[in-house]
């Protein structure tokens, strides 16, 4: 305790242009009724990140889009996701298999994390939700996935390495 703070703990902390970042999203989401999304990764200028109203305005969410914005995929998307999950494509809405791509990441030398607030859920784009599910974890099936509430320790040190923050030396 005391004034060293454990950066890993405190994800706040460790970028703190978030809080920044935060009070100008809540300004967006107010301003815009768009729906959740954030370009993936700088743009140049001030970054936008969108965050509807109803539904987006939590802090999981907020981090989620977050991490985007600052250059990061869904977890489902490592170009190792095929050990670890098992994308099962005819259970998939017809048209949204795009979100399912694999993407050759740069997993900066951290494990795949199911706890990951990039993470998505089960039945995310099933045809029916709740009894086909796209995501199945292997080799353990029944492994929680998605729905994480904030970042999960391997974020965190995810965005600490990417931007070599302090919290980065103390893994
Ligand atoms: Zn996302």
């Amino acid at each position: 305790k005391g004034n060293s703070y454990n950066a890993i703990e405190s994800p706040v902390v460790v970028f703190p242009n978030t809080i920044l970042l935060i009070s100008k999203i809540s300004l967006c989401a107010l301003l815009l009724s768009l729906r959740c999304w954030s370009y993936l990764g700088r743009r140049g200028g001030q970054q936008v990140i969108s965050l509807q109203q109803r539904g987006c305005v939590h802090h999981g969410t907020v981090q989620h889009e977050v991490l985007h914005a600052l250059g990061f995929h869904h977890e489902q998307n490592r170009g190792d996701r095929d050990s670890n999950v098992t994308i099962v494509t005819e259970n998939i809405s017809k048209g949204k298999e795009h979100n399912f791509r694999k993407v050759e990441t740069n997993n900066l030398m951290t494990p795949y994390d199911y706890t990951s607030v990039m993470h998505y859920g089960r039945y995310a784009f099933s045809k029916d939700y709740g009894k086909l599910p796209t995501i199945i974890p292997k080799p353990d099936c029944n492994v929680q996935i998605g729905g994480a509430r904030q970042m999960s320790r391997l974020d965190t040190v995810r965005v600490n390495r990417l931007y070599y923050c302090r919290g980065h030396l103390k893994k």
